[in-house]
């Protein structure tokens, strides 16, 4: 990464939490029509950001669901999963993610769930079995 890009970071970093909307030209790594609803702008910005950190691609599975019932932050519009099956990839996901500030991360035998849900305990991360 260069003085630029990192120049860049920062001050993207500065606004990620109080952006009120998607300004989806601000977005290098990602398109609306890869998101099934509307999505949070925070968790927009922070996936962008942990993407660029991690370098490797990220396939969205899941984001937004709707579903009687369904309290998850996926519901909110709040969550993604993104595609994983192998350890190399999943250190890097991890690694953007965290360091993008995501702070609730599931880490699932083929994806791994990230969140910006602020009404449940942050600095979490848990296991799962994918669906
Ligand atoms: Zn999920």
């Amino acid at each position: 990464m260069n003085l630029y890009n990192l120049i860049q970071d920062i001050l993207k970093d500065y606004s990620i939490d109080n952006r009120e909307d998607i300004v989806w030209e601000d977005i290098d790594f990602f398109k609306p029509w890869e998101f099934s609803g509307e999505m949070s702008p925070i968790l927009i910005y922070r996936l962008d950001r942990a993407r660029r950190i991690s370098g490797v691609p990220f396939v969205i599975t899941d984001s937004f669901r709707e579903g009687p019932g369904d309290e998850s932050a996926h519901n909110k519009g709040k969550a993604v999963d993104i595609r994983c099956h192998f350890s190399g990839p999943r250190f890097k996901i991890l690694e953007g993610l965290i360091k993008a500030g995501f702070n609730r991360i599931g880490i699932y035998d083929r994806h791994i769930h990230a969140d910006v849900d602020e009404t449940r305990p942050p600095e979490v991360a848990w296991l799962g079995k994918s669906q």
